[in-house]
């Protein structure tokens, strides 16, 4: 493990970084075909998609160990991609690889984990609360051996250029709220099929992986066999792509921490406010790189931690530890980089380093994959039952 965190290390480092500045300032598709270079390098250099198992070209880790690769990659916007473990593929290729059948295997999966094409994941609608995962209106409605899907799906990402999504649709209308919906693979190239826009997010619309799509299902046809699992097993199978989603994104955000950790002590130590005296000799400034590292660490562990407890009693029993990561390393995150915007003053909010980036992008960090509040209060409603609250 410590001989292939030194091999990524190096790949970050002298390959991965130089092409920073150039994917944060031009346009997805002038700088695609230099990433996909350098994806074909991380495959000689034997580090692909290191969390997917070796049949599938990868390097079989544990969560426990891929959390600690996913925070290497993340340390810059580009290092999930360049190693094929970017979301939302990486949650896609885990569905697929549990729960798809032999054909959807062959068909997707198995293209997927060559990095080949790309993939999204359709849940979210703009008319209903994404909070509650159970209620929304897209339906697929049996036709013989197909599906007839209508819907509308938003911030959907990476939809922009993939080759299929994963939508969510009500298929059992009359069951119990939790069974209603299944999971289809839907081609993204399907009649009636529509990718409306990308969404513009904080000013920047973004393209191709790097970005948000709005969906339109207008009768799209596709056959049953595309559907992952059993009839209404799609809301069970999506809290089950969450668990050990969640932990990779927050070893990504700690990625990012650390990161916007290390800029900011650069800063610190070179700008001067006059001849002599660095902005690092201001208490205000020492404080924030103190609390940076204090809770940068202390993240780490409580992650790591819940990523054994994942692996040793599963996710389902995990839960409240994965709602405690989820909220707590996005409050983190959003503090640090906060504070490293603001000690690089008005160079923090340009693209001449990647904190503006990652400013505008991860503050849905705090609302993707559940909402702060919905995590926080799930965790407190356990606890109190504990006490003896009844019900809230
Ligand atoms: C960058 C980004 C990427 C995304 N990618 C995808 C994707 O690939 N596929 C996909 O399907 N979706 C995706 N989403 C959508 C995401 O899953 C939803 O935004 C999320 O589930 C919240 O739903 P909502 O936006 O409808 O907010 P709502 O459910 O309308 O909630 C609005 C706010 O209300 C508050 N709130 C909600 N519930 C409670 C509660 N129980 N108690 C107290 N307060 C509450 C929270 O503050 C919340 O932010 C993405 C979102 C973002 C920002």
């Amino acid at each position: 493990m410590t001989e292939l965190l030194a091999a990524i290390r190096s790949f970050i480092d002298e390959r991965a970084l130089p092409l920073e500045s150039a994917f944060l300032s031009l346009p997805y598709s002038e700088v695609e075909p230099r990433l996909n270079e350098l994806r074909e390098e991380v495959k000689r250099r034997g580090l692909w998609a290191p969390h997917l198992p070796a049949e599938l070209g990868g390097r079989g880790l544990t969560l426990t160990e891929f959390a600690h690769v996913s925070a290497l990659l993340g340390e810059t916007p580009i290092g999930h991609y360049l190693f094929n473990a970017q979301p939302p593929d990486i949650g896609n290729c885990e569905l697929l690889h549990s729960h798809g059948s032999v054909e959807q295997k062959a068909v997707w999966l198995e293209p997927l984990a060559r990095g080949e094409i790309r993939s999204c994941f359709a849940m979210t609608e703009p008319e209903f609360a994404g909070s509650n995962p159970v209620w929304m209106a897209a339906t697929a409605r049996r036709d013989g051996d197909d599906y007839v899907i209508d819907g509308h799906k938003w911030f959907t990402s990476s939809a922009d250029g993939a080759a299929f999504t994963i939508v969510m649709a009500v298929t059992r209308p009359d069951a119990k709220p939790h069974e209603r919906a299944s999971q289809i693979i839907v081609p993204m190239d399907a009649p009636g099929l529509t990718l409306v826009r990308n969404i513009p997010v904080m000013g920047d619309t973004g393209s191709g992986h790097a970005s948000h799509g709005e969906l339109r299902f207008e009768g799209v046809r596709a056959p049953v066999a595309n559907r992952i699992g059993a009839e209404g097993a799609g809301f069970a199978l999506a809290q089950e792509r969450l668990g050990p989603g969640r932990v990779h994104h927050c070893m990504r955000w700690l990625g990012i921490c650390e990161r916007a950790f290390r800029l900011m002590c650069q800063h610190a130590v070179r700008r001067e406010l006059s001849p002599g005296h660095p902005l690092g000799e201001q208490q205000a400034v020492q404080h924030w790189i103190a609390e940076s590292r204090a809770e940068i660490d202390a993240a780490r562990l409580l992650v790591l931690d819940t990523a054994q407890q994942i692996e040793a009693r599963g996710a389902h029993a995990a839960r409240d530890r994965i709602s405690l990561i989820k909220f707590h390393v996005a409050g983190v995150l959003q503090r640090v980089l906060d504070r490293a915007v603001q000690v690089h003053g008005a160079l923090g909010m340009t693209d001449y380093t990647p904190l503006a980036f990652w400013y505008r992008h991860e503050r849905g960090a705090r609302i993707y994959d559940g909402p702060d509040e919905v995590h926080k209060s799930a965790v407190a409603r356990r606890i109190l039952k504990g006490f003896g609250l009844k019900r809230s």
